[in-house]
């Protein structure tokens, strides 16, 4: 996202956001940071923003790696974004227990196993 704003504007980012990502938190200083659109470009609509586009009201300041997860989403896209991504984590996770542990209460015997007397 382009860094064109005004010195002051940055400046009020900054300290509004004590210098972290005002998505994830993560310090700015060893991030790095992106100027990120609220309401994101692609969805402008003349009339739609009572601000200003580049108004700090629709901006904040993000690390890279929330400015590009939240790519052309609105906030609450982004945050249902985020809310999924992390069901799908956590889901994936208990599967996976649940595939363990289904597979050591059911071992399974090759058919000369179950027919050698042993
Ligand atoms: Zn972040």
């Amino acid at each position: 996202m382009s860094k064109k704003i005004s010195k002051k504007s940055l400046e009020e980012l900054k300290s509004r956001s004590n210098n972290n990502c005002e998505y994830c938190g993560e310090d700015l200083d060893k991030a790095g940071y992106h100027i990120e659109h609220v309401v994101p470009k692609s969805k402008w609509v003349d009339g739609h923003l009572s601000y200003g586009k580049n108004n700090i009201l629709n901006l904040k300041l993000s690390c890279p790696e929330c400015n590009r997860e939240k790519y052309n989403r609105n906030l609450e896209e982004y945050r249902q974004f985020i809310m999924r991504s992390r069901a799908k984590k956590d889901l994936k996770l208990l599967f996976e227990e649940m595939i363990e542990s289904h597979v050591k209460g059911n071992p399974y015997k090759f058919y000369f196993e179950k027919t050698i007397d042993c």
